[in-house]
């Protein structure tokens, strides 16, 4: 099955099975979806929402976060993975966006990846989820369910191969809920260490689901895998 094709029939796929998608991340604002993703690096969605209500309330907005220390916030954040430096960048993020931008966050990913802390996979997320831009943010789920499908080619080995990729072969208006779709999807079915396949509604067009088979298949006492 050719790239496009198998791209068209999984995307049809989520689109009825999964018609309505979105962050696991709760946020009332741009600056707390900021937060919230640089927070999340490493860490469950659900750690994430556990600790952003009391962080949300006590720092509302970048410029009451800029006047904190981190030392502050971290008290907020200590249960996430990483608290010192995740700290130290949310302060220096806020105090950027304060001093330069009026406390707006930026919507260009030239602006954003300049903010301590924000790399272009955070930059995607927020570009696309505020600014409705087309874009598609490579996390380590979307990267390892995309290659293992077969949406991009094994020779995109890095974030940014894959992502240049799929932005090749996921038509414009669905990159948004895209990145949804196969986050999620790696998150609860296509693990990293064991891929529930026999619980997959993509399997007929997954590539890796497809060789598995295939090798089964080809060794003494034939035990395909369960669809
Ligand atoms: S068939 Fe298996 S490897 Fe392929 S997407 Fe589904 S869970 Fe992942």
């Amino acid at each position: 099955m050719r790239q496009r094709e198998r791209a068209d029939k999984v995307l049809a796929w989520f689109r009825r099975e999964r018609p309505v998608v979105k962050t696991e991340l709760h946020y009332d604002t741009p600056f707390q979806l900021l937060v919230a993703v640089m927070l999340s690096a490493q860490c469950t969605d659900k750690r994430i929402n556990m600790v952003t209500p009391a962080l949300f309330e006590r720092y509302p907005d970048a410029c009451t976060m800029a006047h904190a220390t981190a030392e502050e916030i971290r008290q907020y954040i200590a249960s996430v993975t990483y608290p010192n430096s995740k700290s130290k960048h949310l302060v220096g993020m806020a105090q950027m966006l304060c001093d330069t931008y009026d406390g707006i966050v930026p919507d260009t990913p030239r602006e954003l990846v300049k903010l301590p802390g924000v790399g272009r996979k955070t930059a995607n997320v927020v570009l696309s989820a505020i600014y409705d831009q087309p874009r598609i943010a490579v996390d380590t789920h979307v990267y390892r369910v995309s290659r293992r499908i077969g949406l991009v080619p094994r020779t995109a080995n890095t974030p940014l191969k894959v992502e240049e990729k799929l932005m090749r072969v996921i038509p414009e208006e669905y990159l948004a809920d895209a990145h949804h779709w196969i986050l999620l999807h790696g998150r609860y079915v296509c693990t990293a260490r064991k891929p529930k396949c026999h619980d997959c509604g993509v399997s007929d067009y997954c590539k890796y689901h497809e060789q598995q088979t295939r090798k089964l298949a080809a060794t003494p006492g034939d035990k395909r895998p369960q669809k």
